[in-house]
């Protein structure tokens, strides 16, 4: 900037000396004509030129070295404050209120009021409105397809306004419900369901006699026993099943659940399973180690998985903030048991796989999940391995233990169910296959009993949908309204509503509670877990 003002004055120099030689031209003649001596012409000259730069350079530079001087001022002004703005510091020795411990604050005034803000007046109460239901569990949208039906799904409800803004069906004016959860199971909903996938009042009533028999061989303390049911029902019901009574209890209070009664009550049938239900819940966490064990530290993966099933759909159905604690710790239980092979075997810590007990640890898990609790997505990932691993190589049907085994029916209707919870949609060639298998005649309902079967395979036909469940349901659901005792066996009255499980495969170990436990869960199938897929869900199919 110093330079400026010189390169200026350097470019306005120009003219000047250009000048010069038209005025001495004119002042030769000028000189010539007066006589003037030389040395006054030059001193003339020079201090004419003097002034004549003097004023052009003042005319055109004053400007310029204002404006100049005036940016500078700014840059200064502005420097100035900057400099000045970290050399302030703050000052340590302020004594302000409410920085100052010894200077008293408003807070410190005497209160005139036991409490500052508006609350109970009773410190014991409990806050917020006495007497309001609980909130109800929160139904969280499936990942919503974008385009297509996709493999996620959901149902659309008949109450509108929530849901999915991305995707059909759903859309933005209809709500959806997780795939797979809890929410068909009271209400609209549930009638709806039971419409669509084609229960029957027949078959309602078959549920409801089976909560009958199964709510009077209850134990006082909660429990349920395969063995020992006919103490407990104070009666001679026959065939007994082997002693497991954690599993028995889990197999006791599932259909309960499945038809949406809980230990809160279910406004449907006003209450009237609530007790047992509650009574048994008491008995499951009772026994539940701290490692989240539920079969008392004998980690009997079996027991465990069923009991896991019954808490998480507990606390799924009520989020009742008390089963939160022991579903999650049951869930946590059955991730620090997987074996390395991805799966589950008898006895935790587990070794290998067993897809029967696989089955319903994934299952528990998946319940977990559906309940909001945290299932880590790595032991889901593991899980596909031991599925792998137990398949045919075209993944349609399932081994036991390994591949090459001799394959059973019940263990591809298991792995079948868990490749449509965690990994295929119904597209996949393999599950198409495999479904296809279990159509075969001699796998239909009624040819030969299997409950345990029949059980896992009505779900997977009940998710995949189409024809083939249009195939399966009439058959399964009038097999079991057809087979369930009516209490007309003489001197076995008190048998009404059971099945007896003679001639079926698991007679042995489940005997007549397991057997009438997977019945009635059987014919839940309709509002017991929202489809997976929602190929035959009408929203607004009518
Ligand atoms: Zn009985």
């Amino acid at each position: 900037m110093a330079t400026q003002p010189t390169d200026y004055a350097r470019g306005n120099a120009h003219p000047a000396r250009m000048l010069a030689p038209v005025i001495r031209q004119s002042r030769y003649g000028t000189v010539e004509s007066e006589r003037v001596p030389w040395f006054l012409i030059i001193l003339a000259l020079t201090v004419s030129l003097a002034v004549n730069a003097a004023v052009l350079s003042s005319m055109l530079l004053i400007p310029f070295t204002g404006s100049t001087s005036d940016s500078q001022q700014k840059d200064l002004t502005v420097i100035k404050g900057d400099v000045e703005d970290e050399v302030k510091k703050d000052d340590l020795t302020n004594d302000e209120e409410g920085l100052n411990p010894a200077v008293p604050s408003n807070l410190n005034m005497e209160r005139v009021e036991p409490v500052t803000v508006p609350g109970t007046e009773k410190k014991d109460e409990a806050p917020g409105i006495p007497g309001a239901p609980e909130a109800r569990p929160v139904n969280i949208p499936p990942p919503p397809g974008i385009g297509n039906l996709g493999t996620g799904g959901g149902i659309d409800s008949l109450i509108k306004g929530k849901g999915s803004t991305v995707g059909t069906p759903g859309g933005v004016t209809d709500i959806l419900m997780r795939a797979g959860g809890f929410g068909g199971r009271s209400g609209s909903t549930r009638q709806q369901m039971l419409e669509e996938y084609g229960g029957t009042k027949a078959s309602e009533a078959a549920v409801g006699m089976g909560l009958q028999w199964l709510a009077r061989h209850q134990a006082p303390d909660g429990h349920w026993s395969l063995d020992n049911f006919r103490v407990y029902g104070q009666c001679n019901c026959t065939e007994s099943g082997q002693n497991q009574d954690i599993a028995a209890t889990a197999f006791g209070v599932l259909p309960f659940l499945g038809a949406g009664e809980t230990h809160k009550g279910n406004p449907d049938s006003k209450g009237k399973y609530q007790k047992t239900v509650d009574k048994a819940l008491r008995y499951l966490i009772l026994k539940q180690s701290a490692s989240g064990d539920f079969s008392s530290g004998s980690a009997e993966m079996y027991a465990h998985g069923l009991a896991a099933i019954a808490i998480c759909e507990a606390y799924g159905l009520t989020s009742d903030p008390r089963l939160k604690g022991p579903a999650q710790r049951a869930i946590n239980f059955i991730v620090h048991s997987q074996s390395r092979q991805g799966g589950w075997s008898y006895n935790a810590p587990c070794t290998g796989h067993d897809t029967s007990v696989g089955g319903w640890e994934l299952m528990a898990l998946k319940s977990g999940q559906m309940a909001g609790l945290e299932v880590p997505s790595s032991t889901i990932e593991r899980a596909k391995k031991w599925l792998d691993d137990v398949a045919e190589p075209d993944g349609s049907q399932y081994a036991y233990q390994f591949r090459g085994q001799q394959i059973s029916r019940s263990t591809c209707a298991v792995g079948l169910l868990c490749r449509e919870y965690i990994q295929w949609g119904p597209r996949n060639p393999s599950l198409r296959k495999g479904v296809k298998h279990l159509l075969e005649p001699d796998n239909l309902p009624g040819k030969q009993r299997d409950m345990y079967y029949y059980y896992y395979a009505t779900q997977v036909m009940h998710h995949f949908g189409g024809e083939a469940w249009q195939r399966w349901n009439p058959l399964m659901r009038d097999y079991l309204v057809a087979t369930q005792d009516k209490g007309t066996t003489p001197k076995h009255q008190h048998q009404r509503g059971s099945w007896d499980p003679a001639g079926d495969v698991w007679k042995i170990q489940g005997g007549r509670l397991m057997v009438t436990s997977l019945s009635v869960l059987t014919l839940e199938v309709y509002y017991r877990h929202l489809p997976l897929y929602r190929r035959d869900m009408g929203g607004g199919k009518k």
